[in-house]
């Protein structure tokens, strides 16, 4: 498994390999747990080689705290990386990504952008937008993956290739739980005992919200989940909400040939925790 830091050598051993060399790509913001490793098994299992980026991208914190208390956890993700099939590692700095200009550029996802997280995480997707296409531009991979625990995320992301006609394939992976049904989130290593034990909840609720879907309407679910939360003695509900899936807009009326998900956002303490679950 080789290292990178620079573009340069990165650009340059890409460059080197032979022609019609395929590569599946997986961007992520280190603190790797097995949720990021399925997705790199999958690449591997699709690609001639993988390139796994670790890289904490400043433009898409909204929240200068999130930024800072993100765990870094860069050896345990390079060990782990090197027990999978990963082929390089690249590893900018902001400088390397940004140089002197830490910013983002401004991005017209067809609306995609003002629902759900783009209403709580102000600037958030032009964050990632810029950050993946500069990475994409990097790397050129013939194929990316990406986990439906953001799912809104890949949806943006499938919204960019398609507008900026990038010629690369975007692969949705399934979410990746805990044996408890908590969806793996590198900010659960920042849960105390208490919240982490109360956890499950937040997926248990979701799938209650599923069952309930079959016979009410949407906004009775979600009145249901709010309640839920309700004075929850550990957790604070930001969001939720039972939305179509590729235009992410709210349901009102369901529509059999459509494909609906219910999405939702918590607090524990100041540990932000998001999940979806297909309807
Ligand atoms: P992150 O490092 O959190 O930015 O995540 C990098 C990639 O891994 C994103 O495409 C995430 O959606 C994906 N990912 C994170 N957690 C999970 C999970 N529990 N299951 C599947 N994919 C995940």
């Amino acid at each position: 498994m080789l290292v990178f830091a620079k573009i340069k050598s990165v650009q340059e051993k890409l460059k080197s390999l032979k022609n019609g060399t395929t590569i599946g790509f997986v961007p992520t913001m280190g603190a790797l747990h097995e949720g990021h490793l399925s997705l790199v098994e999958k690449a591997k299992k699709e690609n001639d080689i993988v390139v796994v980026s670790i890289f904490v991208n400043p433009t898409q914190f909204d929240n200068a705290e999130d930024l800072i208390n993100y765990p870094k956890t860069i050896d345990k993700d390079l060990s782990l990386l090197k027990s999978t099939y990963c082929d390089i590692v690249f590893t900018p700095t902001p400088e390397e990504i940004y140089a002197n200009d830490i910013q983002s550029q401004s991005f017209d996802f067809d609306g995609l952008e003002f629902q759900m997280e783009g209403k709580f995480r102000a600037g958030h997707f032009n964050g990632v937008g810029t950050i993946v296409e500069r990475l994409f531009e990097i790397v050129k991979p013939h194929k990316a993956y990406f986990g439906e625990k953001d799912f809104q995320q890949i949806q943006i992301i499938r919204k960019m290739t398609e507008k900026r006609n990038l010629h690369v394939k975007i692969i949705a992976c399934p979410i990746h739980r805990e044996m408890d049904g908590l969806a793996m989130s590198s900010r659960n290593m920042r849960l105390t005992k208490e919240q982490r034990t109360a956890a499950p909840f937040i997926y248990e609720t979701l799938k209650k919200a599923k069952d309930k879907f079959g016979t009410k309407n949407a906004s009775e679910v979600v009145k249901w989940v709010e309640n839920e939360f309700k004075n929850h003695p550990i957790f604070r509900l930001e969001y939720v909400e039972i939305a179509d899936e590729d235009t992410l807009l709210p349901v009102e009326t369901k529509n059999p040939a459509k494909k609906y998900r219910a999405f939702i956002a918590v607090f524990a303490g100041n540990v932000r925790l998001i999940d979806n679950i297909s309807l």
